[in-house]
């Protein structure tokens, strides 16, 4: 028998009554599209449940990562804290809690003073500008403090080395500040031993030595002694080895002071514009009798830097005051100087002064060979030497930079140095500014003073 709709075609094809489309359609309704809704269901089901898999396989990764950060950050010897952008301590590891005293969980949540409090070998706190952590919020870069005395919990007064560095968003803002500190009490009553016996050692073997030295100058001198000229050359051979014997003593103990705070320092208001013009015109003679040129140059801040002659005041330029020890910084304007001339062969030594409304900046600038950037972050360190070709040769101590660095920081400010290897290099000193009003208020609480204002 032939099938029902056979005899029926359209184009060759089976044609179709009305009837057998409605069964066709009956059909679908009742067993493909329940069936379609079915898969879809499940598809759908599928997805959601890939979904919420996938989102607690990312929050279950994430506890993973806080877990393992949580473990590295415990097992770490040394206090780590994280301070944010608000000043609220985000992180406070274990080692930080033993450090302090202060439990994490109290710790964390509060604003970093109440935890953090710092201060100097005296025992007087810190002020803002030589608040470590602000520093980094201001200045974007990495501070260490290796002077620094915490008062734990129990007011117990810890004396911590403290290294902090920015972490800053792709703006360029800060968002938090990172925090290594470590209790450095044995270290640092090792290096006071270490810094007494340097300290008595040179102090009693300078006298010695500048006895041979005045003896070496006598032996020297035309007018009592007679000296053949091969004599005289040995002489004097033997007069510059003993001069440099001597200033490296005086710099021992200076560096012996500086570092164990007992470097005499008598702040009093001094006027830099004023101090520096005189300095420069008595230190000129040295560069000028090497062929180097010595210019002056001073500048606003604000306007940028323009020349000035040293001694005629031809540019109007703001007074700026600074509370700093005079003696103390004339002692590091000389080494920055000295170095400067020491080390360049020809060109310019350029002496200038700048500032805002918060600070005073001078720089030393120079046309010599430069320091390659390797050596620029230990320039500041005891006894560091660049070892090149360009300076091995020329005599030093390697503890110029050490003492102008330790002196800058009692006076509250920053030294660094900018340079290009065969260009040259400026060594640029910051100092807190004072206000007319503030400079007039100390200088009439420092009584006896002689240098008047602006002097
Ligand atoms: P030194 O007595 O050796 O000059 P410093 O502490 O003053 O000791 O300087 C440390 C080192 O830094 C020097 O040995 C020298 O290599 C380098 N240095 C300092 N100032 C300059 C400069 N103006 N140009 C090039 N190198 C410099």
């Amino acid at each position: 028998m032939m099938p029902y709709f056979a005899n029926h075609t359209l184009f060759g094809l089976p044609f179709l009554h009305v009837e057998h489309v409605l069964i066709g359609v009956g059909i679908a309704v009742v067993i493909i599209l329940p069936a379609m809704g079915y898969f879809i269901f499940r598809l759908r089901r599928n997805k959601t449940k890939e979904l919420k898999q996938e989102v607690q396989g990312s929050k279950h990764e994430a506890k993973t990562e806080k877990a393992k950060a949580d473990i590295i950050l415990s097992a770490i010897e040394d206090g780590v804290v994280v301070i944010g952008a608000d000043k609220v301590i985000q992180i406070f590891n274990r080692g930080a809690a033993n450090i302090t005293g202060w439990a994490t969980n109290e710790a964390e949540g509060l604003e970093y003073h109440s935890v953090f409090k710092m201060v100097n070998a005296k025992g007087v706190a810190y002020t803002d500008n030589q608040d470590p952590f602000l520093k980094v919020f201001q200045s974007k870069m990495v501070y260490r403090d290796n002077q620094l005395i915490l008062v734990s919990k129990s007011a117990r007064q810890l004396p911590v080395y403290l290294s902090v560095s920015p972490l800053v968003d792709n703006s360029g803002d800060v968002t938090a500040v990172v925090g290594i500190f470590r209790d450095v009490t044995q270290e640092r009553a090792q290096e006071q031993q270490r810094a007494e016996f340097i300290s008595t050692a040179s102090h009693e073997m300078r006298t010695p030595v500048a006895a041979i030295e005045g003896y070496l100058a006598l032996a020297l001198n035309d007018k009592v002694s007679t000296v053949d000229s091969k004599a005289r050359g040995f002489l004097e051979k033997a007069h510059a080895s003993t001069q440099h014997l001597g200033k490296l003593f005086q710099d021992l103990l200076t560096s012996a002071k500086a570092e164990d705070g007992r470097l005499v320092n008598h702040p009093q208001v001094v006027e830099i514009g004023a101090y520096l013009e005189q300095l420069t015109e008595s230190l000129r003679f040295a560069a000028e009798k090497k062929g180097l040129l010595m210019e002056y140059l001073v500048g606003t801040g604000e306007q940028g830097i323009g020349t000035q002659n040293a001694t005629s005041n031809k540019v109007v330029r703001p007074l700026y005051y600074v509370s700093v020890d005079p003696d103390r910084l004339r002692e590091v304007i000389t080494n920055l100087f000295d170095n400067a001339v020491k080390y360049t062969e020809a060109g310019k030594v350029s002496i200038g002064l700048t500032g805002d409304d918060k600070i005073v900046q001078f720089y030393i600038k120079d046309t010599g060979p430069g320091i390659p950037p390797e050596d620029v972050p230990h320039l500041f360190q005891k006894f560091y030497r660049v070892d090149n070709s360009a300076t091995r040769s020329i005599g030093g101590t390697g503890l110029g930079l050490f003492i102008c660095r330790k002196i800058v920081e009692i006076s509250e400010g920053r030294i660094w140095v900018e340079s290009e290897v065969s260009k040259g290099s400026t060594f640029y000193i910051n100092l807190p500014r004072l206000s007319a009003e503030k400079a007039a208020e100390l200088q009439k609480q420092q009584q006896g003073n002689q240098s008047p204002l602006g002097a």
